[in-house]
């Protein structure tokens, strides 16, 4: 599978495409909540298992030696998809939310004062959102929230006017699970920086679809998760720069993350493992590993535009479809589409369409402001993938009209 450029072969790749559910051929569509994972990152993981599963880092023999090289090998590969200057900026997580929460926690709870205040987006997943409150209301801190236009976009005009002297930390999404709108974060950054505040990007939903460079991008931590970029689930990582995790106090005790430990003091280990306590999940760093290996062999211009004709073929049919109506539709995205269809309840049109095949998400997305924002209760989302084809979009539009019919 060397640099391959025939995008539609890659569905073979996923054994799980093959599933039959209700009776019906697969469509899957619902990759923005989690991704299928190809046969090479299910093989890393059982590979690891049965041939160098040993604890890591620390005992001196010669299945811990592979573990602990698969595993550091595995955050070398973050490193590199994420453009770090230094493996030792990559902390491996559980995901997006552990790493935001680690962010929060550390370096909020270190340095927020009373009247600080933390700038996030409607845009934002829960995710985003709910940590920064937590240590806000430790902290006496306050969360903002810049607006979102009617489309599905940030409104920069209303970043500007809420940025300001108090504001120590701003957290955005690069891309929104639930309409798919790429933000622009270079901008962002660079305004966040000139009024002196650290900015964290939500990585989730670029990490599968966008070329990410944090030293391009100057940002200060970006939080990413292996199950949305055909990684396993469980496993994740923190890009931080050196300087401020250097600056940040250990959030969780236990092992790995110490150097000596007395009853009375403990002295903490050097990055990452400061802030990687206890036995990680070296199985999932490696599975992701793989998966990173797997993205980094397809072409990417080739995949970029592969998913680029899928989201405008399905955004170009659905608006097409009667009864339909599409929420976000911002310039750039990623390939998710939200919409609605003649006011019935997104959860009873993604039920009519999973008899039909289709697998959806429906809800609000774990973005509530966002949906309140907007004033609906939820959306029916279609997130595709690199394993996605036209006939997918087909499939889900000609179960559009057939659930439209059904339920009118
Ligand atoms: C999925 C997602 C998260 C949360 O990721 P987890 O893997 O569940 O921790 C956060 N933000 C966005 C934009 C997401 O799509």
């Amino acid at each position: 599978m060397s640099h391959a450029t025939n995008i539609t072969a890659l569905r073979s790749d996923f054994p799980i495409l093959a599933e039959r559910v209700n009776g019906q051929p697969l469509t899957y569509l619902d990759s923005a909540a989690t991704t299928q994972k190809p046969a090479a990152v299910i093989a890393a993981i059982a590979d690891y298992y049965r041939h160098d599963n040993a604890n890591v880092h620390r005992a001196a023999h010669a299945l811990a030696d592979r573990a602990t090289a698969a595993f550091e090998e595995a955050r070398r590969k973050v490193q590199k998809l994420l453009g770090a200057q230094r493996a030792h900026e990559i902390i491996f997580t559980r995901g997006t939310t552990e790493s935001i929460n680690l962010v929060a926690q550390s370096h909020g709870g270190h340095r927020l004062r009373a009247g600080d205040e933390i700038l996030v987006t409607e845009l934002e997943h829960h995710s985003n959102i709910v940590p920064w409150q937590l240590v806000a209301a430790r902290k006496g801190a306050k969360v903002l929230a810049v607006r979102v236009t009617a489309n599905g976009e940030i409104d920069l005009d209303d970043l500007d006017s809420k940025i300001g002297e108090r504001t120590r930390i701003v957290a955005v999404g690069h891309a929104s699970n639930a309409l798919g709108t790429i933000n622009p974060v270079d901008e962002i950054v660079r305004r966040a920086h000139d009024a002196g505040a650290v900015v964290l990007i939500d990585g989730a939903q670029a990490t599968a679809h966008l070329d990410i460079d944090v030293a391009a991008l100057d940002v200060d931590f970006y939080a990413i998760s292996g199950h949305k970029a055909y990684g396993p689930t469980g496993i994740g990582a923190l890009y931080g720069k050196e300087s401020l995790l250097e600056s940040m106090p250990p959030w969780q005790g236990g092992g790995e993350m110490i150097e000596t430990v007395t009853i009375e003091h403990t002295t903490f280990n050097r990055l990452p493992f400061k802030f990687e306590a206890g036995t990680p999940h070296i199985a999932g760093a490696i599975g992701f590993g793989a998966a990173i290996d797997y993205l980094a062999a397809i072409d990417a211009q080739a995949l970029a535009n592969h998913e680029a004709t899928l989201l405008r073929l399905v955004t170009d049919r659905l608006a097409q479809t009667e009864g339909v109506r599409l929420i976000g539709t911002a310039r750039d995205k990623v390939s998710i589409v939200s919409f609605l269809l003649d006011g019935q309840h997104p959860h009873d049109v993604a039920t009519l369409l999973d008899q039909q095949g289709v697998a959806v998400r429906s809800g609000h997305h774990c973005a509530m402001p966002l949906m309140q924002r907007l004033g609906i209760p939820g959306t029916v989302r279609a997130s595709l993938g690199l394993y996605n084809s036209p006939a997918d979009v087909d499939r889900l539009v000609r179960a559009v009209e057939k659930t439209r019919a059904l339920l009118t």
